[in-house]
């Protein structure tokens, strides 16, 4: 992808605070960070999102949140992490190169990732139900 700001992130061309790269990813610093040490996963290979991104990478980008996310919440210390990633510009997603973003969590961050609960509605219920029928193969 010729203008894809990540691909070129991905692939050295811009400089970035990288914390961790293997042959199929890179981890950077978010120029934009929710908390301190807020860092992406982005694919070295261009895929807009997780509709598009083969299984096998998506598992290896998973497994790697996980070594990340484990390694640093003793390193940086934190108290918890939020393991975040955006689909579609309804979902907050802005740059459209599959990414995970990793956002430790300390103690009273403030940091803006939730959500306003709503309440699971017996329409809703039944309405999802009948809809992911296919999903469970009845
Ligand atoms: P999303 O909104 O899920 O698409 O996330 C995009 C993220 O990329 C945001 O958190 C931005 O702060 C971050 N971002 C955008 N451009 C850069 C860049 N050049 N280097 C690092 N992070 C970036
Ligand atoms: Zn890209």
């Amino acid at each position: 992808m010729e203008d894809c700001i990540f691909c070129k992130i991905a692939a050295g061309e811009i400089p970035s605070a990288t914390i961790y790269e293997d042959d199929d990813f890179r981890v950077i610093l978010d120029l934009g960070p929710a908390t301190k040490g807020h860092a992406l996963i982005l694919p070295k290979e261009h895929y807009a999102n997780i509709t598009e991104i083969p299984d096998e990478l998506l598992q290896k980008a998973i497994v790697l949140a996980k070594k990340v996310v484990t390694y640093m919440m003793k390193a940086l210390p934190c108290d918890g992490y939020n393991v975040v990633q955006n689909n579609g510009e309804a979902a907050g997603q802005t740059v459209f190169h599959f990414h995970i973003h990793l956002i430790p969590r300390y103690k009273g961050d403030g940091a803006g990732v939730t959500w306003q609960q709503g309440k699971l509605t017996d329409e809703w219920k039944a309405e999802i139900l009948e809809k992911t029928k296919g999903l469970r193969g009845e």
